[in-house]
């Protein structure tokens, strides 16, 4: 493995910007590692060699005239998660209902990215339309899990998770609905952020709920991720969702954070998020992570949100019904995949054979989820009740949030599981998102970084870490704090 491919996006551009080595030179070492060594992990459903080398030959040229770097990554790499659009790379939100869809427009993600002069290597692989938690929802095959290849690196970024694990790229972006950043950062021992809702622009991020998407940068560091989370986030007036706010200080936040100290700071441990019902190394992790959080100075204090319990139904059912709505679009009239255009049907015929052959089983589930819950008899009973729920988690976290600065929890109940084990058992892979889904419905940001291995089979966990809407920047500081004193966490490679 070439050194260049090792280092962290941080070191990276340090290198790049000090004229020690070029970007062209970092981003062909980490194409000529995606060659290697993709048909391993299947992160990737699209490659941009020449794309990202002209990205890195622009760096480069500026550089060399003596500009001033784009952004604090300039000339680094990254992978992007295909659902953000891109007018230079197919779209397909790893669904056959837009295989080789090509975007007339660039999401405003997307644009950030060039502009700071980022070289995107290519689009990773996840769950269709962003639903899962394992990557095997994907209509282009699964994701492996570095760690073991044998298991599922979660989802629905997956492929993002697993190229920053497999030293395929530096740096990547998610999108987290209900945990999509978080766990697979998680199950793969990278970092992940799901930044405060409205932060980061959904402009040309295909939707799956639209009131809980958010796109967020994953790294191997909460330095990188915080480099990153500053390049994507800011108002933008094409989402009507956006919010009109200053991004918060996120890299100071990341470097104050990693002297270590957090005397002052109150952690708030979720009772509801700490159950017999979790695997026995996660708690393990969990319970080792809070007690090194006290002895960097954190005032350690349990917190009780009872309304937590009912996340993941409150979850299960706003979701689908924004799903069921979202992806009306895909009628076979606009985009991507047609099938039965031959004279012989009508056009709703048109439209569900190509439904029909164009969506996966766990898409499918979901718009009939959606459609139920929202239908006329039973709106009060489902999706009014749900809202109301989701209102409910809300002021559990303000109540906490009165006593406390961030909250605690580990990131998944489990460690990654085998490929296939859950695949026939919605219910149960639904179970793995019990701890990141009150942040989405809440709107609030998270982080998950390593908290080490499993005593019990020796796979990653990930500790999450919470703040109130535009707090982010307490992730960061909490977050490199731990990191700086657990240390480094190698992960292996192949
Ligand atoms: N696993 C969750 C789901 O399937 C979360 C997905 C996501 O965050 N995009 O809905």
């Amino acid at each position: 493995m070439s050194d260049l491919t090792q280092l962290s996006a941080a070191e990276l551009a340090s290198k790049i910007h000090g004229g020690e080595v070029t970007s062209t030179e970092v981003t062909q070492a980490h194409l000529d590692r995606i060659a290697a060594v993709d048909g391993t992990y299947n992160a990737f459903l699209h490659v941009a060699n020449d794309e990202a080398l002209a990205a890195a030959a622009v760096v480069d040229a500026a550089l060399a005239a003596g500009e001033t770097p784009a952004s604090r990554l300039a000339g680094v790499p990254l992978a992007l998660k295909d659902v953000f659009t891109t007018t230079d790379m197919p779209t397909t939100a790893a669904s056959k209902v837009l295989e080789g869809w090509m975007s007339p427009y660039d999401a405003t993600v997307t644009t950030r990215l060039r502009a700071a002069g980022i070289p995107i290597v290519g689009k990773t692989n996840m769950d269709e339309f962003a639903m899962g938690s394992s990557t095997e929802n994907s209509a282009y095959g699964p994701t492996r899990n570095p760690w073991d290849v044998t298991r599922i690196p979660g989802g629905s970024g997956g492929g993002s998770a697993a190229a920053l694990a497999s030293y395929q790229a530096p740096l990547a972006i998610g999108t987290d609905t209900g945990g999509s950043i978080r766990q697979p950062a998680a199950l793969t021992a990278t970092v992940g952020v799901k930044p405060t809702y409205g932060t980061v622009s959904r402009y040309g991020l295909i939707a799956c709920a639209s009131s809980l998407d958010q796109g967020g940068p994953c790294g191997r560091t909460v330095l990188d991720t915080a480099l990153l989370h500053e390049v994507i986030a800011g108002h933008d007036p094409r989402d009507s969702t956006s919010r009109d706010v200053a991004v918060p200080p996120v890299v100071e936040a990341a470097l104050a954070g990693a002297n270590g100290d957090l005397s002052g700071v109150k952690i708030g441990v979720v009772r509801e998020l700490h159950s017999d019902s979790y695997q026995p190394g996660v708690l393990a992790s969990f319970d080792a992570a809070v007690s090194l959080l006290k002895e960097l100075g954190a005032e350690i204090v349990e917190v009780s949100c009872p309304s937590f319990e009912y996340a993941l139904s409150s979850y299960y059912l706003v979701m689908p019904s924004e799903v069921s709505s979202n992806l009306a679009r895909f009628d076979a009239m606009r985009y991507g995949l047609r099938v039965g255009d031959d004279g012989s049907h009508s056009a709703d015929q048109v439209m569900s054979l190509t439904r029909e052959a164009g969506f996966g089983p766990e898409v499918k589930r979901r718009i009939i989820i959606g459609t139920y819950a929202l239908s006329a008899g039973y709106y009060d009973a489902y999706y009014g009740q749900a809202l109301k729920v989701r209102s409910m988690i809300a002021a559990d976290f303000d109540a906490a949030y009165e006593k406390v600065n961030v909250l605690v929890s580990p990131t998944s109940p489990f460690t990654p599981w085998k490929l296939g084990e859950k695949v026939d058992d919605p219910l149960a892979m639904y179970l793995s998102d019990l701890c990141t889904l009150p942040t989405n419905l809440a709107g609030h940001p998270g982080m998950s970084l390593p908290s080490g291995l499993s005593a019990d089979d020796g796979l990653p966990v990930g500790l999450q870490i919470m703040a109130p809407a535009l707090a982010d920047e307490r992730l960061y500081r909490v977050g490199a704090a731990y990191e700086a004193a657990r240390g480094e966490l190698a992960i292996p490679s192949i």
